[in-house]
């Protein structure tokens, strides 16, 4: 059935509930008791219909759920004549369809707020006028006017004197951030301050937001897997009760005592509660600025014992700096440059950003590569001009040219190494600093602190580099030279320790993002296959939101917990007052009611976890 008709059919079942138990009471009070008894059971027989179609159609993919308790209690009381107590958890019944759409609702809304802001339109500057012009014919090198309030639509630089960007609905910050000449602007900011132009630097589609936008709605079709544990659960609920009601009338004598069990027993609005508290757990991760893209992930990583952690571009910025280049033999350093610069133009490893960026600062010369070849994590190969380049790890370029490579003379502290050979020979190597990012020793800490008892290091780079790198750092154990699927082979070996945490920015990341329990991409942006691998995206590039993550990851499957404990908890007890007579079926059902509302309640709480850590000086997002 369409969403749309499901919808309206549950409002005409819900109102015929509310006219059916309303004009019972008026002709009660009016002393018309025969004609309330009638009105009752009229209001009820429609959704107990409805109700016995849902059940056939689930049990028919094998699907048993704790509907079927509304529909034994709602028969019973009819059959037995408690027609009152069958109207109201009738009401109580379709009213919990209500209560679950409105909870969602306000449970998702962080969430689709992401979603409703993405504009369709830019405005963009063309011969001294503007005009408007849909997203999709944005390209880059077009110059938009951003006006104050607007979002950026697509990713670019501002050309502009300054700028005051918010990016709260990236990144959970609520300062605006400014941005001078030439800065990067993330689409999805909103701009603070006064209007500026942006030059665009990637199309709507390759833009951060819609990678966001993309994730969110497939995040948003997940199913809450305790939803379903919520059922199988059931199974038992639905044993318990029916042996209560029985003994109860087997007992008493009394069947009225059977209905009033089986009416304390309908937990309706109580099998929502769970997935109430997972979306809302969600929402507020979404906040700040980590998307969890569902219910399962967001279980799971509540119950992380290690942590796998890559190194460029995760524990380091990704903003590596050249601090040495080594020419060996006859080439120079700027010859070396110049060639794996133009290699590298055809790889986004942030490694092939930097170099590409240094060669074009002291305007060395570029020619575009051919033949390239590229093997994430480890390094390419390519042709440039007449000369065969191989730019990469040490064992990478080793392998490709079939010689051992000497060890590099220079290493500085806090350095990451590319080889360079040329036609087959070594011809120097590139020495890069990549920084630890700020606040990497607290954030560890933190992890601890919440329950993360191992913390292991995956690197593609050498040995020698990871160890000079993490100096000081807190770990377990520090793996190097690794290709992707040895960082696979790692995380299987790890997971045998307990739930496994894999975190990687790169391509060469993304299957051993997928083998862990919960695969953690950095930023939305650029390896989009991480992120898409990824059952958890930081969408701001910085590693201290992982920390708030398992925070609330850990808030929200507690609140969750505790709702279904506390809500089956007090419908036995109230089951078994129903079965040794204290309570009638009418008081049955109200006693639930009250139960269900409160736990639902309960749920919503997951909308304002406060993660301790934000307190943390973990440093700023970076802007
Ligand atoms: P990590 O596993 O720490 O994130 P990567 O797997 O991204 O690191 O890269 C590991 C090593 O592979 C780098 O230190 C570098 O030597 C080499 N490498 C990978 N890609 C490239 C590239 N495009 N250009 C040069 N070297 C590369
Ligand atoms: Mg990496």
């Amino acid at each position: 059935m369409p969403q749309a008709l499901h919808d309206r059919l549950n409002v005409a079942l819900l109102i015929t509930a509310l006219a059916g138990l309303a004009s019972g009471l008026v002709l009660m009070l009016a002393g018309q008791a025969q004609l309330a008894t009638l009105a009752w059971s009229a209001g009820v027989i429609p959704v107990l219909a409805a109700l016995l179609v849902e059940i056939v159609r689930s049990l028919s993919k094998g699907e048993v759920g704790l509907d079927i308790v509304a529909a034994l209690s709602m028969s019973a009381a009819l059959f037995f004549g408690e027609t009152l107590a069958a109207a109201v958890v009738a009401l109580m019944y379709s009213g919990g369809t209500f209560l679950e759409s409105f909870a969602e609702g306000r449970a998702r809304r962080e969430m689709t707020d992401l979603l409703s802001r993405v504009p369709r339109t830019a405005t963009r500057h063309r011969n001294g006028a503007l005009e408007e012009k849909p997203l999709d014919d944005i390209l880059p090198g077009d110059l938009l006017l951003i006006r104050q309030g607007d979002v950026a639509p697509v990713d670019g630089t501002v050309q502009s004197q300054r700028a005051m960007l918010d990016q709260s609905a990236l990144t959970g910050e609520s300062m605006p951030v400014r941005l001078d000449d030439g800065d990067e602007v993330m689409s999805g900011s909103t701009n603070a301050g006064d209007a500026f132009d942006l030059r665009v630097t990637r199309r709507a589609t390759e833009s951060t937001y819609a990678g966001i936008v993309r994730l969110v709605e497939a995040a948003q079709t997940s199913k809450a897997p305790m939803a379903r544990l919520a059922d199988r659960y059931s199974l038992l609920f639905l044993g318990v009760t029916v042996v209560i009601a029985t003994a109860a009338w087997w007992l008493s004598g009394d069947p009225i005592r059977a209905v009033a069990v089986l009416v304390v027993a309908t937990p309706c609005p109580l099998i929502l509660a769970v997935p109430v508290a997972l979306v809302a757990g969600m929402s507020r991760a979404a906040h700040y600025g980590v998307l969890i893209k569902g219910a399962k992930p967001l279980e799971a990583l509540a119950r992380i014992k290690v942590l796998v952690l890559d190194k460029t571009g995760t524990l380091t910025d990704g903003r590596p700096q050249i601090v040495a280049i080594e020419p060996l033999g006859a080439v120079t350093a700027d010859a070396v440059l110049a060639l794996a610069a133009s290699l590298e133009q055809a790889s986004k490893h942030p490694m092939a950003r930097a170099i590409v960026g240094a060669a074009r600062a002291r305007s060395a010369v570029l020619e575009i590569p051919q033949q390239v070849l590229e093997m994430p994590g480890e390094g390419l190969a390519g042709m440039v001009g007449r000369h065969q380049v191989v730019a990469g790890s040490a064992g990478f370029v080793a392998a490709r040219i079939g010689a051992a490579t000497p060890e590099s003379q220079i290493m500085a502290v806090g350095s990451a190494l590319v080889a360079v050979a040329i036609d087959g020979q070594l011809a120097g190597h590139i020495v890069m600093a990549d920084a630890l990012r700020a606040g990497t020793p607290g954030l560890l800490a933190g992890l601890r602190g919440v329950g993360i008892s191992r913390i292991v290091l995956a690197t593609g780079d050498r040995q020698a580099v990871a160890e000079a790198v993490t100096q000081g750092l807190e770990l377990d154990a520090i793996h190097a030279e690794l290709t992707p699927d040895q960082k696979v082979a790692l995380v299987l070996a790890e997971r045998e320790r307990g739930p496994i945490m894999m975190v990687g920015d790169g391509v060469n990341d993304a299957p051993a993002l997928a083998a862990a329990d919960v695969g953690v991409a950095m930023g939305a942006r650029g390896a989009a296959a991480s992120a898409e691998a990824a059952d958890v995206v930081l969408l701001v590039d910085h590693l201290n939101r992982l920390l708030p993550g398992v925070e609330i990851a850990q808030g929200a499957r507690r609140i969750a917990l505790e709702s279904v404990v506390a809500g089956i908890g007090l419908s036995v007890l109230g089951m078994i007052a129903a079965a040794f007579g204290y309570l009638t079926p009418v008081q049955g059902a109200l006693l639930q009611e009250a139960i269900d509302v409160a736990v639902i309640l309960n749920a919503l709480r997951a909308l304002r976890i406060t993660p301790r850590s934000s307190a943390l000086p973990i440093g700023e997002p970076r802007t």
